[in-house]
């Protein structure tokens, strides 16, 4: 068989079980989008845009790094935002990268070597995985926030190892639900571990000041590792994480994530700052997005800890078919199949915003309480 017929064929296997993706049109401004990560709804702000072009042409931002932030890509954009982030979570050290997957495939490689271990959650985000598999470690996968069963493996693995890294993320991307992490925190004092926290879906949305679950829950200085995205409700781009200097040395050093790649341009890291600045005072828009979510579940049978709801539908096709309806009806959901999520639990991830209104949440519950769905 050529190579060409091999693509082919697991290209045709693909459709044949729902499995195939492509790029979607732009999402037409007219329909209730209920797929994106603009946790805030902050992605069609114009007045924040306007406040910002302002700043734009006095400041005259530059629009490319031109090189690595080890060669000539520094700038003094990411001086200011790396020292708001250590400021905001009173932190030793920030590093911004250039998105959260260059954080969690590059970081968990450069941190770990081959006495170690990694210990993480079985529902860790796709990039973690990545992560894991380019680390020369051992890892271990526990069950889903199931703390007794991560509790076993480090009484069983911890001592045999010289460091232990225990990651989760704080709201699951596609489950939506939350880690306890004070629990996870009381084993890795236990057990002498370093924690590392994936906050993408946390950050801007959950905490007084918005910083994320670990200040809701009151842990951050008991965080090693708080790994935060600016793309998801920041709606810029990037990523950071926060940790003491020597592990901040230490990543400069051995990432190859952050090394062989061209820096961020100043102008998104000044919008990034922008942002950021703004996210302790949106605690109205976090509370709206409470009252949708309350809503939402109040009107229909299904649970959610947060703002990211999993309507659970099974097979592949049909949950593509349940997406097609919706998106026939006004809704823009798209389904979210294996292997983003375990075989057989494809779903519509509705993931709420704080854009919409309560008449559009109503719209959407009674959609699909009705036949044509
Ligand atoms: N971590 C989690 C939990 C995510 O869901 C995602 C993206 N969906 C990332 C990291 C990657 O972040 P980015 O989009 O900035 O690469």
């Amino acid at each position: 068989m050529s190579h060409y017929q091999s693509y082919k064929e697991s290209l045709d296997h693909l459709q044949k079980t729902g499995g195939f993706r492509s790029i979607h049109n732009p999402v037409p401004e007219k329909m209730i989008q209920v797929s994106s990560n603009d946790y805030l709804g902050l992605q069609h702000d114009s007045e924040l845009y306007e406040e910002f072009s302002e700043e734009l042409s006095s400041a005259k931002y530059r629009f490319t790094a031109a090189s690595s932030r080890l060669l000539t890509g520094n700038s003094k954009e990411y001086n200011a935002l790396e020292n708001y982030l250590k400021q905001i979570y009173g932190t030793e050290s920030a590093l911004v990268f250039n998105s959260g997957y260059h954080i969690n495939a590059g970081v968990l490689p450069a941190l770990t070597g081959k006495h170690d271990v990694i210990i993480a959650d079985k529902y860790v985000h796709a990039s973690i995985i990545d992560g894991l598999k380019l680390s020369s470690t051992d890892y271990i996968r526990y069950r889903h926030l199931d703390y007794e069963h991560l509790e076993k493996i480090l009484q069983d693995k911890a001592h045999t190892y010289s460091s232990v890294f225990i990651v989760t993320e704080s709201i699951f991307s596609m489950d939506g639900d939350c880690a306890d992490l004070p629990k996870i925190v009381a084993l890795k004092k236990k057990y002498n571990a370093f924690l590392y926290v994936d906050e993408a879906h946390a950050l801007g949305v959950r905490g007084t000041n918005g910083l994320g679950l670990a200040e809701e829950q009151n842990c951050i200085a008991d965080c090693d590792f708080i790994v935060g995205t600016f793309g998801k409700a920041i709606a810029s781009v990037g990523a950071f994480v926060v940790c003491n200097t020597l592990f901040a040395s230490h990543i400069i050093n051995h990432t190859r994530t952050l090394i062989y790649t061209t820096a961020l341009p100043p102008v998104n890291l000044a919008w990034t700052l922008f942002i950021m600045k703004k996210i302790p005072l949106f605690s109205d828009k976090r509370h709206h997005l409470q009252k949708l979510q309350k809503l939402f579940t109040d009107q229909t049978n299904l649970q959610a800890d947060t703002h990211i709801i999993p309507y659970i539908l099974g097979s592949n096709e049909h949950a593509i078919r349940y997406a097609k309806n919706l998106q026939n009806n006004g809704i823009y959901a798209l389904p979210v199949r294996y292997p983003t999520v375990p075989r057989n639990t494809a779903r519509i991830r509705f993931s709420l915003h704080a854009g919409l209104s309560e008449t559009e949440i109503i719209t959407i519950t009674n959609i699909l309480h009705s036949d044509e769905i």
